[in-house]
């Protein structure tokens, strides 16, 4: 299928199926036509995004194993590879949050594991909630849940939820993909904005599931998209298979922003400078546990601060929001 068809097609404003997704995919690394590739999600991003950089910053609220068991994460039950096993109090949270808000953020990430009780972090939600500017978003980043569940969380505060389906669900993680996508369907009826991603890629993982999940975000019509590379933690179960190259997951960001088109932001993660010619104008911050770490206060390690993630979206040209800094 030729390159320059499909991206005409995009610019016509024509929705990509999954056989021109897997070829846009397949685009050699180092041809002309991922220069045209790129080419075209940089200039749609930067003027369908008017050229508006956002940072996010997610807090990682306990590092404890987790039933759900997913074999590319530092907090597995059956291979737990943090340094070590807390949850923070909810007076650590909010003063975190506050440092954040205080850095210049948009949107506010509180993650957990699948195991963390729900009434514990829909308090946590209501107490950072108190504190955020109306601006700022808060969202969920949680195990799976149901409808009134999705419910609560709404009058708790949070404005959206991070949840997707994940590569190889079922086969890396012992959660159901029925459960996950009931997640999904919960989010979205409850009048949640859903976030979603495709991730965690490693080399193993073929061109047609990304574009699955590139398209399951279409339908879910999503503001926000993202795609992630697995970190390969040592002592986790699919450590071997090793990671993909920046390179390739700024590709991946391209074809996503093309396929899915997000009507807000589209990210890449960890962050990646390469990404911010391809599409992409939104980056996480990260605090607390990481099921891509395995120092605990991800901070001290593989996090990006906010700092460090304006610099960057500043370095690729891209105009921030907040003053707060
Ligand atoms: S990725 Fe999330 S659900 Fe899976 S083991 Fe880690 S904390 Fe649990």
């Amino acid at each position: 299928m030729k390159i320059d068809g499909i991206l005409n097609s995009v610019r016509d404003g024509k929705l990509l199926d999954k056989q021109e997704a897997v070829s846009l995919l397949n685009v050699d690394n180092t041809s002309d036509d991922f220069y045209k590739l790129i080419s075209l999600a940089n200039e749609m991003t930067r003027s369908e995004f008017n050229n508006k950089g956002f940072i996010f910053a997610q807090i990682g609220l306990n590092a404890e194993p987790c039933s759900v068991n997913c074999k590319f994460c530092s907090m597995g039950k059956g291979h737990y590879a943090m340094d070590g096993v807390w949850k923070k109090d909810i007076d650590a949270i909010v003063s975190e949050a506050k440092t954040l808000i205080d850095c210049g953020i948009d949107d506010l990430f509180l993650m957990t594991t699948a195991d963390y009780p729900i009434s514990q972090f829909l308090d946590v939600g209501k107490r950072v909630r108190d504190i955020l500017p109306d601006n700022i978003r808060l969202v969920a980043n949680i195990g799976d849940f149901d409808y009134d569940t999705a419910l609560k969380l709404k009058e708790a505060g949070f404005t959206g939820a991070y949840h997707i389906k994940r590569l190889r669900e079922g086969i890396d993680t012992t959660a159901r993909p029925e459960t996950r996508i009931r997640t999904l369907d919960s989010i979205v009826k409850a009048g949640l904005e859903l976030y979603y991603c495709v991730e965690p890629i490693g080399p193993e993982h073929t061109y047609e599931e990304i574009a699955d999940e590139m398209l399951r975000a279409r339908e879910y019509n999503v503001g926000v998209m993202a795609v992630m590379r697995r970190i390969p933690v040592k002592d986790t179960p699919l450590y071997e298979k090793g990671q993909i190259s920046p390179l390739e997951l700024s590709k991946i960001a391209a074809v996503a922003r093309l396929v899915t088109r997000p009507h807000r932001a589209m990210n890449v993660h960890e962050p990646v400078q390469m990404s911010l010619i391809c599409g992409v104008n939104q980056l996480y911050a990260e605090v607390g546990a990481n099921p891509r770490d395995d120092v605990s206060n991800t901070e001290q390690s593989r996090g990006f601060t906010v700092e460090g993630v304006r610099q960057m979206l500043e370095d690729a040209g891209y105009e921030m929001n907040s003053s707060a800094y």
